[in-house]
């Protein structure tokens, strides 16, 4: 552990840039501009900042860079950091000595506080948990046997297919608060228990629901390609036109999707239909990412020139991959709730793509069917013990690589002055203790854009 006496930064709109006068007085109209909120004493603050800031994921050695700072503090104002240091610089601050009244103020001692999760990789919008499968799964049925007898991916969709947006979007927005009070801010959410245009489009109109009215962030994925649905057994590519010239069309010009993932697999889809409805995403101006290599290798060649935010899963990846993967800043996000639900012996190789350059980062795949968990802290407790990540790796993966797996990390994912002020407090004394203490919930307090979301 690292211990970095940096001293108290401010961003360019620190005093007097920024217009304290407004932020002091917030517009009733405006729920997100808050009053000032200061952490103080924070035992360990992990800042993720990299010492050399270089404005890339986390690759190799670096991914295990926390900038920690002890007896830590951390101001944020409308919506944003505004200083980040120890707490005695930044008690010295004019600003803070003549507005301390004004301020709310948060006692950290004994804490962890760390930049709030990015979850990168979640299925919520499904009606009911997937029971009969866990107890296939138990009798010993494989996954692939649990799809070919109806369970799978396709019992989710007559639920869905049936459901009212408003019943969806209660389920989506019950879970964001769950993630919330496990330190997670910032969620990717894909549609893909549907898997007609219109239930599709509803899908992705209920997480802009849900996201509406919680506080955190969400980015959509249209995952229109998820399987072919039953009706289209046997002629895919009819499915896929339909995936092509009607859902990403719509999504796109009704801005319900950033980004477009297929399920590229053997009993999904092809590499070449893969390939076909990438194309289709550039065209409409949408960017990609994959579920790639779960059950299978797939090459990833003919993708990258895509260039995916994110390659998924990836249990099985070809060794000259791995060195192309390097080169790209592609994130490869690794899953392993879905192999420790599915009861696996194996997991993705973490330490082969660490150690060979690949920028790494954990995701929940929250979904009923592979992957019932919203924690992130679950994942990372997984990280460690099945995939010999260290908790320094798991948690540069499960934020500032998150965020690059995501497009965001220019405001996410890390703290330091001008990001956004999405931040998870800890009741653990040492970070290590997050991934230890496995299935505790140890988050007590989330703060989303400068504002206690998920005070316990
Ligand atoms: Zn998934």
């Amino acid at each position: 552990m690292q211990a970095n006496s940096q001293h108290l930064q401010q961003t360019e709109v620190s005093p007097p840039l920024l217009n304290y006068q407004n932020v002091l007085s917030p517009r009733k109209s405006d729920p997100r501009i808050q009053s000032p909120l200061f952490l103080a004493d924070i035992g360990q603050l992990l800042t993720l900042q990299s010492a050399s800031r270089k404005p890339d994921p986390r690759r190799g050695s670096d991914l295990k860079e926390l900038g920690i700072i002890e007896n830590a503090a951390v101001l944020c104002l409308a919506g944003k950091i505004v200083s980040v240091g120890t707490t005695k610089d930044a008690l010295r601050d004019p600003w803070l000595k003549k507005n301390r009244k004004k301020v709310t103020e948060i006692d950290c001692a004994d804490k962890v506080v760390l930049p709030g999760f990015v979850d990168s990789h979640t299925h919520p919008v499904f009606i009911s948990p997937r029971l009969l499968d866990f107890e296939k799964h138990i009798e010993g049925a494989s996954y692939e046997e649990i799809a070919a007898a109806g369970g799978g991916i396709r019992s989710s969709l007559d639920d869905v297919r049936k459901a009212r947006k408003r019943v969806l979007a209660e389920k989506i927005l019950a879970a964001l608060r769950d993630m919330a009070a496990h330190g997670t801010t910032t969620v990717e959410a894909k549609s893909g228990y549907g898997l007609t245009v219109e239930s599709e489009m509803k899908s992705l109109e209920a997480i802009r629901d849900a996201a509406k009215q919680w506080p955190g962030t969400v980015i959509s994925t249209l995952l229109g390609a998820h399987v072919v649905p039953k009706e289209f057994q046997g002629c895919s590519q009819k499915y896929v036109e339909i995936v092509c010239k009607e859902m990403i069309p719509q999504a796109a010009k009704r801005k319900l999707a950033q980004f477009v993932d297929v399920f590229c697999e053997k009993g999904a889809f092809t590499a070449a239909e893969t390939e076909q409805i990438f194309e289709a995403a550039k065209r409409h101006g949408l960017s990609v990412r994959a579920h790639m290599g779960q059950l299978s290798e797939t090459r990833l060649q003919p993708f990258l020139r895509f260039d995916p935010a994110s390659l998924d899963h990836m249990d099985h990846v070809n060794e000259d991959d791995i060195a192309e993967l390097a080169k790209h800043d592609t994130v490869t996000t690794l899953v392993p709730g879905a192999n420790y639900f599915l009861g696996l012996k194996e997991y993705p190789n973490a330490r082969k793509l660490i150690d060979a350059g690949v920028p790494v980062a954990l995701a929940t795949d929250y979904n009923p069917g592979t992957s019932p968990t919203l924690s992130m802290p679950m994942a990372m407790s997984l990280a460690c013990t099945h995939m010999k990540m260290s908790p320094a790796e798991a948690i540069a993966a499960s934020t500032i690589n998150g965020a690059w797996a995501l497009r965001v990390a220019d405001h996410k994912g890390s703290i330091e002055p001008g990001k956004d002020a999405d931040l998870a407090i800890f009741s653990v004394k040492d970070y290590r203790e997050i991934p230890y203490w496995f299935g505790a919930n140890l988050c007590s307090m989330t703060v989303v854009s400068g504002s206690l979301a998920h005070p316990r």
